[in-house]
Formats: C-alpha cells, sequence, structure tokens
C-alpha cells in the first residue's frame, strides 16, 4: 500500500515526539483521552436534537483495552468518529488548534519541558508507541476506515469495519528501554493511576477490564476457601467534573492543572474564582485569570467567552455573553441546570438566566480583581502588564458605561510616590488644601517628570500621576471625577494654586504686559489660538498648553489613526513672567522689534520641543539660535 507523506511541519513535531526529548511521556493518555470525550461531547450534543443517534447519555464511554502479547494499548470511544477525509486531514497535519499554539510557543521558548504542560494532541501517542493505528467511523455513514502510522515516514490509509461511530486509536508500544519501562502502560494499575491523576473530571466513563480476585461461592464456607479470578468493567474516574466539587476538597495545584490542560497555556494563573450559587438561578462558575496575554489578545482574531455547560453537557464552547467585554481575558466554565440544553445562539442573547449569571460572574471579577490588589499588589501588578489596556479600554467603551465598575482597578505612576497607585491611594495621600486629581500625559515617564508644570506643584506637596499609554488621555475625561473631586491636567491654565492675593496680582501683570503679549501673537500668527502669563512655570520660561477640550496626547493618537483627519489641539503659548528672558522679551519689544520677532519665535520653538510637538520649521529655529549664540 502507498504510503502518503505528513506536511512538513507535521513532520518536525513528530521528530519531536518520536525523539522523545519529553520526560513527562505518560500525557500521551490524557490527550487521548481528551479527544475521545470532545468527540462523544459532538455525538452527545447532537443527540439532545437528533433522535436517531439512539444513545442516551449513560450509554457514552470511553474504553480502554490492553493486549500484553502484543503490546497494544486501544483508547475507544462511540463518539461523533471521522469519515476517510477527516482522517486525513485532522491526523495527517497537526495545524489543529491545541498543536499548533503549542508550535508557536514551542519557538519561542527554549525549555522543552513546556511541552509537558500543553494540549499536545494525538502526536504525542508517538512518543510511547512505534505504530499508531486509529480505526474510526463517522456518526451517519455505514463505512469505517483503518489509518496507520509508524512516525515520520508517513501513514497509509484502507478500509475497515467498525459496528457502529466511533474511534479506536490502538497503540502498539515501544520496546523498553533503560530509560523507560514502556510496558508500564500495559499494567492496569498504572492506567488507573494515570487516569485518576490527569483525566479524572472527564465527565464520561473511562473503563478498563479490572482483573480481580474473589472467593468462589461454593467455597465459602469450607475450611479452606477457593479463589477465583474474573474480569470487571471498572469505571476509573470520578467523573465529577472540577467546578462541582467542593471548594475545600480541591487543592490550589488542581485548579491550576485543570487551567493549564484546558485552557492550552504553560503558566498557572494568577487568580482562580470558584462560584457556586443556588437561587433564582442555579449555577457553578470556575473562572481563571492568566498571568499574561495570549499574543493574538489585542487582535481581531481573540475570541472571548467561557465554556457554558447544562447539567454537565457542554452547549457552548465560547459563550460571549457571559463576559463583559471588559473581562475578556477571563477564561472559564459555566455550568447550570437551569439553561435549556438545546437552546439557539439567538436564543442565547435574550435569555434571563444568562444575563443574571452574566451579571453576578461581573462582580465576581471585579471583586477578586480588587481584592488581588490591596492583598497582593505584585502579583495585581503582573495583571495589570498583562490586562490594564484592557481594563482602560473598559472605561472608555460606551461612552463610559462601566467606568464605576472600572475605576478602582485603574493604577497609574505617581509621580511623588514614585510607584503605581490607584485613584483611590491618591486621593487619601492628598493634603487637606488640594481640591484637584493632576495628572500629565505624554509619551514616558521621564519626559513628563521634566514638564516645568510640575516643579510647582511639587512644592506644595501635590502629586501629579504621570499617563504614558495613548488611551490614557481619554480617562480623565471619561470618569469626570473621582471622590467628588475633579481632574485637572497640569497644563490646565488654572491648577488651582494661586490664592485670591497672588490672582490678583497676576491679573495686573498681565495688564502691564499686554503689549508684549500681543506682539508675541501678531509674530506667530495663526500658529498659536493664544498668548498669555503663566503662574505655573517655576525656573522653566515657557511651555506650551492645549486649548481645552482636547490634549496634545489625543491629537497625536488621531493623527495615527488618520493622518488626513488634521485634529488638532489648539496651542496656546504661555511665558513665564518671572523668568529672566520675559524681561529681555519686554525689552525688545520696546526698542528692537526684530530682535524681539527672534526672541519670540525662538520661545515658541521651545515651548514646542518641551510639549514632545513637532517643528514646523527646525531650520529656522536652528539658524536663530545660531545668531543669538554669535
Ligand atoms: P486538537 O485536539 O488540539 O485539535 P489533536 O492532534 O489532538 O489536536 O487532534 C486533531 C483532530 O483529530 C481533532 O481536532 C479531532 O478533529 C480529530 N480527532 C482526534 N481524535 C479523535 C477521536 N477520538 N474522535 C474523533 N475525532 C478525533
Amino acid at each position: 500500500m502507498a504510503k502518503k507523506q505528513f506536511k512538513a511541519e507535521s513532520k518536525r513535531l513528530l521528530d519531536l515526539m518520536i525523539n522523545s526529548i519529553y520526560t513527562h511521556q505518560e500525557i500521551f493518555l490524557r490527550e487521548i483521552i481528551s479527544n475521545a470525550s470532545d468527540a462523544i461531547d459532538k455525538l452527545a450534543y447532537q443527540a439532545l436534537t437528533d433522535e436517531k443517534v439512539g444513545l442516551n447519555r449513560s450509554d457514552f464511554a470511553i474504553q480502554l483495552k490492553v493486549d500484553e502479547p502484543s503490546r497494544t494499548l486501544t483508547v475507544s470511544d462511540n463518539g461523533i468518529g471521522m469519515d476517510k477525509d477527516e482522517m486525513e486531514n485532522n491526523l495527517g497535519t497537526i495545524c489543529k488548534s491545541g498543536s499548533l499554539q503549542f508550535k508557536k510557543d514551542m519557538e519561542k521558548q527554549d525549555d522543552i519541558d513546556i511541552i509537558g504542560q500543553f494540549g499536545v494532541g494525538f502526536y504525542s501517542a508517538f512518543m510511547v508507541a512505534g505504530t499508531v493505528t486509529v480505526i474510526s467511523r463517522k456518526y451517519g455513514s455505514d463505512e469505517a476506515w483503518k489509518w496507520t502510522s509508524s512516525g515520520a515516514d508517513g501513514y497509509t490509509m484502507e478500509p475497515a469495519e467498525r459496528e457502529s461511530a466511533g474511534t479506536d486509536v490502538i497503540m502498539t508500544l515501544k520496546a523498553d528501554t533503560e530509560d523507560e519501562q514502556y510496558s508500564r502502560f500495559l499494567k492496569t494499575w498504572e492506567l488507573q493511576k494515570l487516569v485518576k491523576k490527569y483525566s479524572d473530571y472527564i465527565r464520561y466513563p473511562i473503563k478498563l477490564e479490572m482483573e480481580k480476585s474473589r472467593m468462589k461461592e461454593e467455597t465459602k464456607d469450607s475450611d479452606k476457601p477457593e479463589y477465583e479470578t474474573y474480569t470487571e468493567n471498572e469505571t476509573l474516574n470520578s467523573m465529577v467534573p472540577l467546578w462541582q466539587r467542593a471548594k475545600k476538597d480541591i487543592t490550589p495545584e488542581e485548579y491550576n492543572n485543570f487551567y493549564k490542560e484546558k485552557f492550552f497555556d504553560f503558566e498557572d494563573p494568577i487568580a482562580t474564582i470558584h462560584v457556586s450559587v443556588e437561587g433564582a438561578v442555579t449555577y457553578k462558575a470556575l473562572l481563571y485569570i492568566p498571568a499574561r496575554a495570549p499574543y493574538d489578545f489585542y487582535t481581531k482574531d481573540f475570541k472571548k467567552g467561557l465554556q457554558l455547560y447544562s447539567s454537565g453537557v457542554m452547549i457552548m464552547e465560547n459563550c460571549e455573553e457571559l463576559l463583559p467585554d471588559c473581562f475578556r481575558f477571563v477564561r472559564g466554565v459555566v455550568d447550570s441546570q437551569d439553561l435549556s440544553l438545546n437552546i439557539s445562539r439567538e436564543m442565547l442573547q435574550h435569555d434571563r438566566q444568562l444575563k443574571f449569571i452574566a451579571g453576578n460572574l461581573e462582580k465576581k471579577i471585579k471583586a477578586e480583581l480588587a481584592k488581588l490588589m490591596e492583598q497582593d499588589r505584585e502579583k495585581y501588578e503582573k495583571f495589570y502588564t498583562a490586562f490594564g489596556m484592557q481594563i482602560k479600554y473598559g472605561v472608555l467603551n460606551d461612552y463610559g458605561a462601566k467606568k464605576e465598575l472600572l475605576q478602582d482597578l485603574l493604577l497609574y505612576w505617581s509621580h511623588k510616590q514614585n510607584k503605581l497607585v490607584s485613584f483611590k491611594e491618591y486621593v487619601d495621600a492628598m493634603p487637606e488644601e488640594q481640591k484637584y486629581i493632576y495628572f500629565a500625559s505624554g509619551e514616558n515617564r521621564q519626559r513628563l517628570a521634566q514638564l516645568p508644570q510640575l516643579e510647582k506643584l511639587g512644592e506644595k506637596g501635590f502629586d501629579v500621576l504621570l499617563m504614558t499609554d495613548e488611551v490614557d488621555s481619554f480617562v480623565p475625561q471619561t470618569l469626570g471625577k473621582y471622590a467628588e473631586k475633579d481632574f485637572r491636567s497640569v497644563t490646565q491654565e488654572d491648577l488651582g494654586l494661586s490664592t485670591d492675593e497672588e490672582k490678583k496680582e497676576a491679573a495686573e501683570q498681565a495688564e502691564k504686559s499686554k503689549a508684549t503679549l500681543e506682539f508675541v501673537k501678531t509674530t506667530l500668527g495663526d500658529d498659536v489660538k493664544e498668548v498669555r502669563l503663566s503662574e505655573n512655570l517655576g525656573t522653566h520660561p515657557v511651555c506650551m498648553v492645549p486649548e481645552e477640550g482636547m490634549t496634545f496626547e489625543m491629537e497625536k493618537y488621531f493623527k495615527r489613526l488618520n493622518p488626513e483627519m488634521g485634529m488638532k489641539a489648539g496651542r496656546i503659548l504661555e511665558l513665564n513672567p518671572n523668568h529672566r528672558l520675559f524681561g529681555l522679551l519686554q525689552v525688545a519689544v520696546a526698542q528692537d522689534e526684530e530682535k524681539a520677532k527672534k526672541i519670540a519665535k525662538i520661545l515658541y520653538a521651545q515651548a514646542l520641543l518641551m510639549a514632545d510637538l513637532p517643528l514646523e520649521n527646525p531650520g529656522e529655529y536652528t539658524d536663530l539660535v545660531c545668531e543669538l549664540v554669535q
């Protein structure tokens, strides 16, 4: 029979498996059983609406069989099965979910031990078996096919017989070596142990014919009772899914292992939320917050959602309605007996019970995150690095519909305390006379720390939150207030720092400087909206601030979105009346207009540079500086 070749990348993975670089080879059993369980899930789901399936939930099972003389271990299921094409496509290529993800991560990580923590899939059978044979019959078809492969050199296909729908995976175990006793996978006690360890929660019975011994009935009353052996097809797993068990009986390790196996992660989750609710709607949920964002998290490809079960039957792989967008990073399962089994996607959207569960879960997730922030800041910051951006977008989305829920989960860099703080922590630490929550937004912390306004605020003992993500400039605007306190950008004109007396003085000074300010405005023309004095500049001569309504960060953001749009924040040039340069300017305005124009232009350019805005004419600026220095 002609051998067919594996696709190139499948071959690479196979080589990896066959050469057994991986030490926990025993996980192959978990993988094969998990495939069998998935296949049964599919047929069980179909059975809900298709009477022809003719199987009840209790008829489904996964059967293990060992045959020592031929060194074979067989895993059979009465699930959906595969037709010829599916066998070739699914078993002949690894371009399938779990395996592909595995391959991608493999390329990133040198640490080979990571493999064992993934769903490595069907191919893991080759870690322990020299030859793998798969006989499968698809539900609804009357033909069966046999797929056989002894490894990287390819596989064969031939017609076969199978009584009903389902699949047998027959693994001929490799000969024992010094390092690995493959024969152990033929021992019932070993299989029993492995099923308990890795597949206990599988919701269908995993059966194995066990040899047992019992006293012969007829010799029971004699002095010398005789024993006989008999076989019993025993169910090895408890079949109780983890989320159905009592919290107190579950170890952290069990929670974490379940997460890693089910959601293909190699890192423990940051937090686990296990809820059991009885009442108007009864349900159980087991939710996880991952430690890091999946590679496609911030792309359109990422699908949010929780697995939805109804009385132990999976009815939806990814139920989006259960999670709000702001918590789309959460993985997990929800199981409720109150949901109708053959509920359609359209019905789900309007399902009251589902909405109720979703509302509850939202609160639980928020509470868990808030607890983490308070009790384990290091972990929370790790979470925030991975998903903080999602929380910020969550605040902004739908015109701030979720701001109440999310505002206390935000962290920003405190200039004064030199660490990340929440709004609550910021407000709690405010001196009594401080009226506003001050923030500065820009590209990075180092740059923001140089803003002239920070100096003046610092002198008063007022802290400033440094916001460096693009979305940040929209956050204060969306929140409006926090704890009754208004937000103030440090670039705003009135920072609330002056006393009435100082304000009066400032007004007088502005009046006196009127001619100079008007001169600068005329010189700069439409490049600036306004030229005014500022009391917030400390030792700096000038600064550029945006007109109210839009910040420079927003301008940059919109420009990146659509350069054609031409959204621009109005520029206001502020001059420091207490700086020596302002005096020079005033003198020049009175005595030498040409010189005064040059100073005005230089001050304008410097203000742009300080605000990290592009100079329209850098050549002119350099020439002017050179001229003055000479
Ligand atoms: P994954 O399970 O991550 O998709 P696998 O390599 O384990 O990757 O399996 C590849 C595919 O082969 C599965 O997605 C499924 O379609 C099919 N398959 C494997 N085992 C069975 C089985 N026992 N019954 C039906 N289909 C199966």
